[in-house]
């Protein structure tokens, strides 16, 4: 059975009342991706402009990309690369990470996030996430700290920020280093203030960006380290481009010089200059996009909402949630079926979506290598299992959002246990 629809949801009207008129069928003629990015003719026009003026490597678009950036979130330093988690492997070597040493984050993350612990050799230490929101949970970091801890990776899941306030806290305390993983949350605010301005802990502290083709502003590939502190970012900016000691992108420049002298062996992490033209570009529409997702978010959770076979997503009223994603979860005691199958259902349907994430403890090299069991992390292991993410992306009509609504509807009036 199929429920009368909704009439628009807010003021600015963005859904209309017969966005489904005219469907006779539940399955969508074509597929309805999982994400999208949202890019017309300005990001191509940029781009073109870009190649045209015959620097398309790091240069003045990327220095302009960084200085918007910066500006957009509040940050005294913005150092622009080729992806987050570049971002985050520099804060790390900015700080001098060693094999010797710990750094603690979340097993409900990315690859990305533990990985460049694993560089240097050194070990992630995992504490579980809280059960509203899937960030850290900070009662459980006090007891993660050793005299080998160095730093603090929160990850704020989805876009709704970590709780700053305590992890900032407990890492002034103990003298440890906060480098965010902010791959989600661009824009968002926690407590009024922007993720990537810096707050007034003591510690200095890293903001790293995303903008990977799937996430809410894209360069193709791109990433971007925020700090306030004036020697780690000289030391990402070095190390972002072979460790050479000053500005080594203008050597080709007629202010440029021919000389320059290795610092250390660096990496080759920087942006283009036709990435960055793409980011300018996304930067203007950014707060536009943002609020298409609160909307296409407003409506899944009114549609939702009342389900007892479904929780909709964690929100706090003192934060900006960036709607990255929006993490649906099931109440399987009321649903015949599980996950896996309520996915594959939504797919026959010609609805992309997918699984936010398989916890870093259930990956063979993380189980393996540290030995870890599911129930290690059960807050983790038991809510990854009744997760679904759903499409929530700037560029879905209206009519997608409703597909997408009418679906998961349909599932559940034909697998429910009540
Ligand atoms: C996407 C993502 C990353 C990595 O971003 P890249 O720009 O692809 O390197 C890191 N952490 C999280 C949580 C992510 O979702």
């Amino acid at each position: 059975m199929i429920q009368a629809l909704s009439p628009s949801i807010n003021g600015n009207g963005v859904f209309r009342d017969d966005a489904h008129a005219t469907r006779k069928t539940l399955v969508r003629p074509t597929f309805l991706p999982f994400a999208l990015p949202d890019t017309d003719e300005t990001e191509i026009e940029a781009m073109v402009a870009t190649v045209r003026s015959g620097w398309i490597t790091t240069g003045p678009r990327t220095r302009q990309f960084e200085q918007e950036f910066a500006q957009y979130v509040g940050a005294k330093h913005a150092i622009a690369v080729n992806s987050c988690t570049a971002a985050l492997h520099l804060s790390l070597e900015a700080i001098g990470l060693t094999s010797e040493d710990e750094v603690i984050t979340t097993p409900y993350t990315f690859a990305a996030t533990t990985e460049v612990i694993r560089y240097f050799g050194a070990r992630p230490v995992l504490v579980d996430v809280c059960p509203d929101d899937f960030n850290m949970n900070p009662a459980l970091l006090e007891a993660a700290i050793t005299p080998k801890t160095r730093a603090i990776i929160p990850v704020h899941i989805a876009g709704l920020a970590a709780n700053l306030d305590e992890i900032h806290r407990i890492a002034t305390e103990h003298g440890l280093y906060v480098i965010e993983d902010a791959a989600h949350a661009f824009p968002a605010k926690y407590k009024g203030r922007m993720i990537g301005r810096a707050s007034n802990q003591v510690q200095p502290s890293f903001v790293c960006f995303s903008f990977y083709a799937t996430k809410t502003i894209t360069t193709g590939e791109g990433g971007m380290i925020c700090t306030d502190d004036d020697r780690l970012a000289e030391r990402c900016r070095i190390m972002a481009l072979h460790g050479i000691s000053k500005d080594a992108w203008k050597r080709y420049t007629a202010e440029g010089s021919w000389y320059y002298e290795i610092v250390a062996p660096g990496y080759k992490y920087n942006m283009t200059d036709i990435a960055a033209s793409m980011g300018l570009a996304q930067l203007t529409k950014a707060e536009k996009m943002w609020r298409r997702r609160c909307a296409i978010a407003a409506r899944y959770n009114q549609a939702f909402g009342a389900l007892a076979e479904l929780q909709t997503p964690y929100d706090r009223q003192d934060s900006q949630h960036a709607w990255h994603l929006y993490m649906l979860r099931l109440h399987q005691a009321q649903l015949t079926i599980d996950r896996a199958q309520f996915i594959e259902k939504l797919k026959q349907l010609n609805i992309g979506t997918s699984v936010h994430f398989i916890p870093l403890h259930l990956h063979p090299y993380y189980s393996q290598t540290y030995g870890y069991k599911p129930l290690d992390f059960p807050v983790a292991y038991r809510e990854y299992q009744r997760e679904i993410s759903l499409p929530i992306y700037s560029k879905m009509s209206d009519e997608d959002v409703e597909d997408v609504i009418q679906g998961v509807l349909e599932i559940i009036e034909q697998c429910k246990t009540a």
